[in-house]
């Protein structure tokens, strides 16, 4: 069947078109009528459902509690925060007019929440008996989009943001690497996207942030994707809010503040880091089918087939595995095939009369492997489950392999602009913003992050031969 009414333009012609038409055929999401706002559909909207409940899981496990805070502030909020105000002052939506009237202060649609929410834990800590605070938000947020994608840079979009004070900059520290740690681990083992931690140079940082760290994974193109962030505030909020604290000496203290946000850019980075030219393929973690059994007969033994199909489905979703029997009528199996590869199910099982005759049922894995094997219709839940756990296990090999191949040490601009042309290069840098400006402009590459375990090295500047900074290698790449 020709490209145009099944399939997706392939990757390597044009991977800007592969994602686009994919995320639309696949049924993740489309455009909403307002530009840059995304309109996420059941089957995307699954795969953030699995992804937040394990996001969550952890937020819970290292002590944090959930709360809900408005979608409006008002402006002078964002105003007491001078870098703040400045680094969103272009992306806000700003209601001025409600109820029939000119409001007397406009209200700025939440692009994060350190305000609002500063200005509430200014109210609930008054002593160091109430700290750490520790506080999370699942919410949507608004930041005015020029150049949208799905998924990936959205007007409107979903996350959680963390928001916490503490006694002291270590105890904040310790906050914000824990929790950079807590993103690291979902990016791996649940999106299998094998995410490089580290910090961001003083140009790359958070509006308002003293330190900021991210997770940066490399998608299929060779650019890299920021999938998380985690913000030391130092007192900047605390000042501007009043959170203090009277302290065990009995001195009025400031408190230092962290905040930590992952959003559905997750989901775009798992297209972007596993999907072929055939379609999606998803992790077993946070696919909504993970198995698909496709019966396969006709005349007088389709109702045999369709009941053992259905019989097995039953005893797998009481394993715990997410399995869907795809029964439409008038439609091939080879369709059937197809629709599935594309939408990214990691694996599919095929039964017929001659498979129920034997016991068995025919696996087929989504990638990774040739052919069909049999398996038996007993030890089926066993078997799968196996299936899946290697499936998951094979992605992020096959992903860490991947970046591997694309990233290299270069030590020359020459090199550097070779290697970032197709992936992320590993440099010594001066530091300046104009150096990092003018390799930006040559290149379009950015700093992504400082890695958290490179080894310490020192030399000069792989653009101006000025001396090293951060004692350390930068990783840079271009960035979505
Ligand atoms: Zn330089």
């Amino acid at each position: 069947m020709a490209r145009d009414e099944r399939g997706v333009t392939p990757q390597s012609e044009d991977f800007s078109s592969w994602y686009n038409e994919l995320v639309t055929k696949a049924q993740l999401a489309e455009r909403g009528p307002v530009k840059g706002t995304m309109v996420i559909r059941p089957y995307g909207y699954r795969m953030w459902e699995l992804l937040q409940a394990e996001l969550d899981q952890r937020i819970k496990d290292t002590g944090h509690d959930n709360a809900y805070f408005p979608l409006l502030i008002p402006e002078s909020y964002l105003k007491r925060e001078a870098e703040h105000v400045e680094g969103f002052a272009p992306e806000l939506a700003v209601v001025t007019h409600a109820g029939g009237k000119e409001l007397e202060e406009p209200l700025i649609v939440r692009p994060t929440s350190e305000t609002l929410i500063g200005e509430m834990m200014a109210k609930w800590i008054s002593s160091y008996r109430d700290l750490p605070l520790l506080l999370n938000q699942w919410a949507n947020v608004v930041r005015w989009e020029l150049r949208p994608r799905l998924f990936v840079r959205t007007t409107e979009f979903l996350w959680q943001e963390g928001h916490t004070a503490h006694l002291d900059e270590a105890d904040a520290m310790r906050e914000t690497m824990q929790m950079l740690n807590v993103y690291a681990e979902v990016a791996r083992e649940i999106a299998g996207i094998p995410v490089v931690p580290g910090e961001k140079t003083p140009g790359e940082r958070f509006a308002g942030a003293v330190r900021t760290f991210s997770i940066e994974g490399m998608m299929r193109d060779g650019k890299a994707l920021q999938a998380g962030t985690s913000h030391y505030l130092g007192t900047n909020f605390a000042s501007a809010f009043g959170i203090q604290y009277l302290s065990s000496a009995g001195q009025q203290e400031l408190c230092h503040t962290t905040s930590w946000g992952m959003s559905t850019r997750m989901i775009g980075g798992v297209i972007m880091t596993h999907g072929d030219d055939k379609g999606l393929v998803l992790p077993p973690k946070i696919a909504p089918y993970q198995v698909v059994i496709i019966p396969i007969a006709r005349g007088e033994a389709a109702d045999e087939v369709q009941a053992a199909a259905r019989d097995l489905a039953r005893r797998l979703k009481a394993a715990g595995i997410r399995v869907h029997v795809d029964e439409r009528p008038h439609v091939s199996p080879g369709f059937k095939f197809n629709d599935w590869e594309m939408r990214g199910v990691p694996l599919r099982l095929e039964i017929g009369p001659r498979d129920l005759a034997a016991g068995t049922a025919l696996l087929a894995r989504r990638l990774g492997a040739e052919g069909k094997t049999a398996i038996g219709l007993d030890t089926a839940p066993d078997a799968l489950r196996a299936a899946l756990d290697a499936f998951q296990s094979f992605l992020l090999q096959r992903a860490t392999d991947f970046r591997e191949s694309r990233t290299a040490t270069v030590n020359s601009w020459p090199e550097f602009t070779e290697v970032v042309a197709a992936g992320w290069a590993r440099a010594l840098h001066c530091g300046q913003p104009s150096c990092e400006d003018d390799i930006k402009a040559e290149t379009a590459a950015t700093p992504r992050c400082i890695p958290s375990e490179a080894p310490a090295e020192s030399g000069t500047c792989v653009r101006c031969n000025a001396p090293s900074a951060y004692g350390k290698r930068v990783l840079f790449g271009r960035a979505y």
